[in-house]
């Protein structure tokens, strides 16, 4: 497909918000006076690269709270400790723009987009989980299991079919585990 087609077909593709902390970079265990307190899952690129090939990526994190992507690039660029984002992964985080939220993160995202959406999240908020839970939408989020080494993994599983031209039902979300 090119890329205009691409574009055109855009809301034709699931929503998929994603968290940063917690959810792609992980805090280190022990950090020296030159790393920073943050580096990436060893899953994040590969995840990444899936993700943005079949959903509408979108950050939801307090690092873009603002609705600019800057945040997110800076926060993956000190993670990597690399004085510009390496290739590879310029290529899946420059294509992601930023959702801006003030009080809950669900005002960043689109409720009623054609073709739906889902939240990646390792620790939503209460008040983000209330609501969700009044408007009977609690299935659209996936949280993070931090007790599973490749929890990225589990996401893809749960949200394999959802994305667009996997010819599958996307009507229903994958059951729970
Ligand atoms: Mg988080």
């Amino acid at each position: 497909m090119t890329d205009a087609a691409d574009r055109a077909a855009s809301s034709d593709r699931p929503l998929l918000y994603l968290d940063i902390d917690g959810t792609l970079l992980l805090r280190r265990p022990q950090t020296d006076a030159f790393q920073d307190a943050y580096e990436p899952d060893p899953d994040a690129l590969e995840f990444l690269t899936w993700a943005t090939a079949r959903f509408e990526c979108r950050w939801l994190s307090t690092r873009c709270r603002n609705g600019s992507a800057d945040g997110a690039l800076r926060a993956f660029r000190f993670a990597l400790g690399a004085a510009s984002l390496p290739p590879d992964w310029r290529a899946v985080l420059g294509g992601i723009p930023a959702s801006g939220w003030s009080a809950l993160k669900l005002e960043g995202i689109d409720l009623a987009h054609p073709a739906g959406w889902w939240w990646v999240d390792d620790a939503p908020e209460e008040a983000d989980l209330r609501r969700l839970a009044e408007l009977g939408l609690e299935e659209r989020l996936i949280r993070l299991d931090h007790g599973d080494p490749h929890a990225l993994r589990r996401v893809r599983e749960r949200l394999e079919g959802q994305g667009r031209g996997d010819g599958k039902d996307h009507s229903s979300p994958a059951p729970q585990p």
